[in-house]
C-alpha cells in the first residue's frame, strides 16, 4: 500500500495520470507526489548546466536579484550562505558580490568544478551524508526540494547546519490544480510531462503542502509568497502561456526554538 512520503499518512488517491506517469495527493498533507519514482541517471552534466543555466546567466542573475530584494528585511544582511544545489553558482556570484561569504554544495561533478574555477568554497556530494565544520545564517535551496526523495530528513540536516537564528530561503515551483489541469489537456502530447516537470520532479508543492513540510521539519514561516517562474529569454506566442501559468513558491524559514 502507498503511504504519504511527507507524513506517512494512507489516506492518499490518484489525482492525475497521463498513461506514463502517476501522481498521488495525500489529504493529510496536501502534497502531491510522482509514484512509482523514476530514477533519471546522469542528468546534471554538461549540456544540461549549459542549456538551462549557462545560457541564461544574467537573466537568471537578475531573477536572484529580484527574489532577494523581495526578502531583504526578512534576511540577515551579512554572514555565510550555503547554496544547496549550487550549479553553476550564479546565486554565489550574486550572494558574494553584495557581501556574503559563500558556500555551495551540488552533487553535479560540472558543477562543483565550475564553481572551484571561480574560486568558491563548495562541498560534492549529498547533502545529507555531508560534514559541515562550520554553521551557516542562511540556507537557500532553488528549485531543490522537489527533486529530493526525503525531503523532510533533508531540511531537517539544513536545521542542523543553521546557526540559531538562522534562516533557510526555499524556492520550488508552485505545481496548483490549474496547472495540473492545463498539463492534463496537452497530455495527447509530450507537453504535459515538461509542464510539471516528469519524471525528474518528485514532489508538486502548493503554499498548504510546503507549509506541512516545514512544519514536520522543524521550522516556522516567516513569510511565503508566489512569484512568476524563470522562463528564460526566448519569448514568443508558443511559450506565451507560461508566462500565466508557471509561478515559483518563495518560502522563507525560521527554526523553531529548540
Ligand atoms: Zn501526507
Amino acid at each position: 500500500m502507498i503511504e504519504c512520503p511527507l507524513c506517512k499518512s494512507r489516506r492518499i488517491y490518484k489525482s492525475w495520470e497521463d498513461g506514463n506517469y502517476k501522481i498521488y495527493k495525500c489529504t493529510n498533507c496536501y502534497v502531491k507526489f510522482l509514484y512509482p519514482i523514476v530514477k533519471v541517471e546522469n542528468l546534471y552534466d554538461s549540456s544540461y548546466f549549459q542549456k538551462w543555466y549557462i545560457e541564461f546567466y544574467q537573466e537568471r542573475k537578475k531573477y536572484f536579484k529580484k527574489i532577494l530584494k523581495k526578502i531583504k528585511k526578512l534576511i540577515p544582511s551579512k554572514g555565510k550562505i550555503l547554496d544547496v544545489g549550487c550549479g553553476i553558482g550564479i546565486l554565489l556570484d550574486l550572494a558574494s558580490e553584495i557581501g556574503y561569504e559563500v558556500y555551495g554544495q551540488d552533487i553535479s561533478d560540472f558543477a562543483i568544478e565550475f564553481c572551484s574555477q571561480k574560486g568558491f568554497k563548495v562541498f560534492k556530494g549529498n547533502l545529507s551524508n555531508l560534514n559541515f565544520e562550520i554553521k551557516f545564517d542562511i540556507i537557500t535551496m532553488m528549485d531543490v526540494i522537489a527533486h529530493i526523495k526525503e525531503p523532510v530528513n533533508y531540511l531537517q540536516k539544513c536545521k542542523k547546519l543553521l546557526e540559531k537564528d538562522g534562516i533557510l530561503i526555499i524556492k520550488t515551483p508552485l505545481h496548483s490544480n490549474y496547472l495540473f489541469f492545463i498539463a492534463k489537456l496537452f497530455s495527447f502530447t509530450k507537453k504535459s510531462k515538461s509542464i510539471l516537470h516528469l519524471p525528474v520532479q518528485i514532489y508538486h508543492f502548493d503554499k498548504n503542502s510546503i507549509s506541512k513540510l516545514a512544519y514536520f521539519s522543524g521550522f516556522k514561516i516567516l513569510k511565503i509568497l508566489t512569484i512568476k517562474e524563470f522562463t528564460g529569454k526566448k519569448f514568443n506566442l508558443l511559450n506565451l502561456w507560461k508566462f500565466f501559468v508557471e509561478k515559483s513558491i518563495i518560502v522563507i524559514l525560521k527554526k523553531y526554538d529548540e
